[in-house]
């Protein structure tokens, strides 16, 4: 495990010093269906422990780059969405459940699954939201900025 850790982020920094501004992101759902694009680089790129992320994905914590809604666009495949609080929707595939975005009605920007990119290693957290809510067994992450709860406006 750890040793596998040790080779994704030696892959992570051997890519940054190619990215462009005309970079562009391709990802979709695990049976094929949904496929997205996004682009750009994106808004920024982070993790979040809150319990809404966590069961969400199913996963100990969710992790997302944020993109300018514009920036974004489903290619094919269709989405269902479940209503997670009044401000925000959950998109998911509606063929195979995988998690694919977020969307606010306040906001104009979208929260891509990391996951769910064709390329996640390209892209990489620098903070994470909702620490109060980590899991006691995650290695600490200090090159990551840490908030208690939401990011701060
Ligand atoms: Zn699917
Ligand atoms: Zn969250």
């Amino acid at each position: 495990m750890m040793y596998r850790a040790t080779r994704t982020m030696d892959a992570v920094e051997d890519r940054e010093d190619k990215t462009m501004a005309d970079e562009e992101h391709t990802g979709g759902c695990m049976c094929g269906a949904l496929r997205y694009r996004a682009s750009g680089a994106p808004e920024r790129v982070g993790i979040c422990h809150c319990e809404t992320c966590r069961r969400n994905t199913g996963a100990p914590f969710g992790a997302f780059a944020v993109f300018a809604r514009a920036r974004f666009a489903v290619l094919s495949g269709e989405t269902g969405f479940f209503q997670s609080s009044p401000e925000s929707k959950r998109h998911f595939c509606r063929a195979c459940g995988s998690p694919i975005y977020s969307e606010w009605s306040d906001s104009d920007e979208v929260d891509v699954t990391l996951g769910s990119l064709d390329e996640p290693e390209r892209l990489r957290p620098s903070y994470e939201l909702w620490t109060i809510r980590r899991q006691h067994w995650l290695p600490e992450m200090p090159e990551l900025t840490g908030y208690e709860r939401d990011r701060p406006d």
